[in-house]
């Protein structure tokens, strides 16, 4: 038997509790805001096709000019402008790794996507935890008391992971005037909102915004992210990231995904219809209800405790978000947008759970 010491992981990676979201065997699944639907056939075949000729014993294109080309044409700027990755946990990893580090911060404001402060920890960076209104809005005062710490990263989700908020552009515009570093707009849920800070965007300004192909194009199961920034920027992140981290495979489907564009849009458009009719549904129920930019709604039973009715929705078999042990979003839970009949048998446990 080896008497061999196990190596203890860093300090503060010992302390870290990792990434939970339970994958629980349900009929009606309404917990990781993914696409309800897949994409197009059309858009299977003609991967299919393209897959058919790739040159597998060869390195993808380590640029992956071909991908960041198309993905620059869909937002009007040139490949140098663009930053592809494996999912854009992976390019807010990049952007950590690059700017961040040890004895730099980044800048948060809570509630909001878990994986910007996990993410940054990850690679050593400290974390500056600002807090929103309890209306779940961003307070400029409260913004100027963040930024005087001096993060080299400030991060902005719009819309807002887990409460579907919406920042104004006003707020982004102040938010980009104080930042002392780099701000990073994460927009997962871009599609869904009446704008983005992509309009932001040029060589001046030291501003991203990060997009994912895992909600809007239907492609979770791909891995594919990216964002659009100053050259400057992505030209130090290419330093960073490992070669060739961006296979053969996801490059050819990112691009092909770009033809569906207008079937993508369909899908948004509809959703953003059934999002309507979800909140409306809800805003009948026992339940406080909040206004969403995304494909999610966060609401909170307002007699009953969340936890109990999460459970309550598993039995039966319904899986949405448990976000009631959250820091300051006791009590909370977040569903996904589905199809109308997933949204139906969700609404109809609801109402069964909660009379
Ligand atoms: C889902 C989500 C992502 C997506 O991450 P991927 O790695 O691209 O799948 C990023 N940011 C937010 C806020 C999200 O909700």
């Amino acid at each position: 038997m080896s008497t061999k010491q196990r190596i203890a992981p860093r300090d503060d990676v010992a302390l870290m509790e990792g990434y939970h979201s339970p994958q629980v065997d349900v009929a009606v699944r309404l917990n990781t805001n993914e696409s309800p639907v897949p994409p197009p056939a059309a858009f299977k075949a003609a991967l299919a096709a393209e897959l058919d000729d790739l040159t597998w014993h060869r390195y993808p294109d380590r640029a992956a000019l071909d991908l960041r080309t198309a993905i620059g044409e869909l937002h009007g700027v040139g490949p140098e402008q663009v930053f592809a990755a494996n999912g854009s946990n992976e390019v807010l990893q990049t952007l950590c790794l690059t700017f961040g580090g040890h004895g730099r911060s980044v800048a948060v404001f809570e509630p909001t996507y878990a994986l910007h402060s996990h993410i940054a920890r990850i690679t050593g960076t400290g974390v500056i935890e600002g807090e929103r209104t309890d209306a779940f809005a961003l307070d400029l005062d409260e913004v100027d008391r963040v930024l005087a710490s001096g993060p080299e990263i400030t991060f902005l989700c719009s819309p807002n992971n887990p409460t579907g908020l919406v920042e104004p552009r006003e707020v982004v515009e102040a938010v980009v005037d104080r930042a002392p570093g780099l701000v990073v707009v994460d927009e997962a849920y871009g599609q869904f909102a009446p704008w983005s800070a992509l309009e932001l965007v040029d060589e001046d300004t030291p501003l991203v915004v990060t997009r994912t192909y895992s909600k809007t194009w239907s492609m979770a199961a791909a891995r594919l992210g990216y964002l659009v920034g100053p050259r400057w920027v992505v030209d130090a992140l290419e330093k960073v990231v490992l070669p060739y981290h961006l296979d053969a495979v996801t490059q050819a489907a990112g691009r092909v995904a770009l033809r569906f564009t207008d079937e993508m849009e369909a899908r948004v458009a509809e959703l953003v219809e059934e999002r309507g009719r979800l909140s409306a549904a809800l805003g009948d129920l026992d339940v406080d209800v909040w206004p969403s930019g995304a494909n999610f709604v966060l609401f909170r039973p307002r007699s009953a405790d969340g936890a109990a009715v999460w459970q309550q929705l598993v039995d039966r078999s319904v899986l949405v978000r448990n976000c009631a042990s959250w820091p300051r979003l006791e009590g909370c839970l977040r569903v996904t947008i589905g199809t109308r009949d997933e949204d139906d048998a969700f609404l109809g446990a609801l109402e069964e759970v909660l009379s």
